[in-house]
């Protein structure tokens, strides 16, 4: 049975940077739900670094920290297909060349440069494409975070930033909802094994705890985040918008797991 009823829709795919992306484990499972997945990259060389992986499917280049890339992008897009479906925004950039510093010197270029990229795109996306999105079961999710409140040191500023990515989908909802059913909704995943978090100072340490804290003492799989954005996307989820799920193996509700406690104790 065709649960997901995905088959033959058009969904645009950001963010595939490699095989552990986030979005190429969505886009491989959207496919398999007979999905056309048209995907759009940062770069040239992006792109060409993934033409293996990506073979002869349709892809786009687009760094989203310039707006005219997006209007390209949607140029592009609109020149082929009709309407959308879907669009998965996965792309989160910080700039920690800097090393690592308290949050109160966070350089002022870099928390806006993350903002641009990491929370704006999904404005402006949502903005370009517009009048493409199917306006009944148009679905547009991004990639937040389990929780924007929890000040680890090393993940930095990135938190603020997630935390105007969550607000942004709940404005996003709304305004659209005055002239179409498209839904907005994010995915809140805890800690991963991606590039993007290979880049966090510290993050391995971080990861082992946080698998720890987990109630399973097991890690959050990035496919188990695909398969909730794929549900997001499709008619499945039609009664969810403007919502966050969080994927954390229920790490929130675990903060005095026992086993951790007796490994503090002296
Ligand atoms: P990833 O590195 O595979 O994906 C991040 C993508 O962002 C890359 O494809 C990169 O090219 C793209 N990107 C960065 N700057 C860009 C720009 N200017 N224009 C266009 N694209 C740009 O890592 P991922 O973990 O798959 O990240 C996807 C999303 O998941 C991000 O929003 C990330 O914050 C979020 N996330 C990751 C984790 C984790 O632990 N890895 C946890 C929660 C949420």
């Amino acid at each position: 049975m065709d649960y997901l009823q995905l088959a033959g829709k058009n969904i645009l795919v950001t963010g595939v940077a490699n095989r552990k992306s986030v979005a190429w484990h969505t886009a491989r499972l959207l496919e398999e739900a007979g999905a056309n997945v048209i995907y759009s990259v940062r770069s040239e060389q992006r792109k060409e670094s993934l033409a293996k992986l990506l073979g002869d499917r349709t892809v786009f280049v687009c760094d989203v920290e310039h707006q005219a890339e997006i209007d390209r992008l949607k140029q592009q897009v609109s020149q082929q297909y009709d309407s959308l479906h879907g669009i998965l925004h996965s792309v989160a950039f910080a700039d920690f060349s800097a090393g690592w510093l308290p949050f109160h010197e966070t350089p002022r270029d870099a928390f806006l440069q993350s903002v641009n990229i990491s929370c704006y795109s999904l404005i402006a996306l949502a903005n370009s494409f517009q009048e493409l999105l199917d306006k009944t079961e148009g679905s547009v999710v991004t990639v937040s975070i389990s929780t924007t409140r929890m000040a680890a040191e090393n993940y930095g500023y990135m938190a603020p930033v997630k935390a105007a990515l969550d607000s942004s989908v709940c404005f996003l909802a709304k305004t659209f909802s005055k002239f179409s059913n498209v839904r907005f909704n994010a995915v809140n995943p805890g800690l991963l094994k991606t590039s993007a978090s290979a880049g966090i100072p510290g993050y391995i340490d971080s990861y082992l705890h946080a698998e720890k804290a987990t109630l399973r003492k097991q890690a959050v799989q990035t496919e188990e985040v695909a398969n909730t954005i794929a549900f997001l996307l499709s008619p499945r989820s039609s009664g969810i918008n403007a919502q966050g799920i969080v994927i954390d193996a229920g790490m929130e509700i675990n903060y005095f797991d026992e086993e951790i406690i007796r490994e503090d104790q002296p």
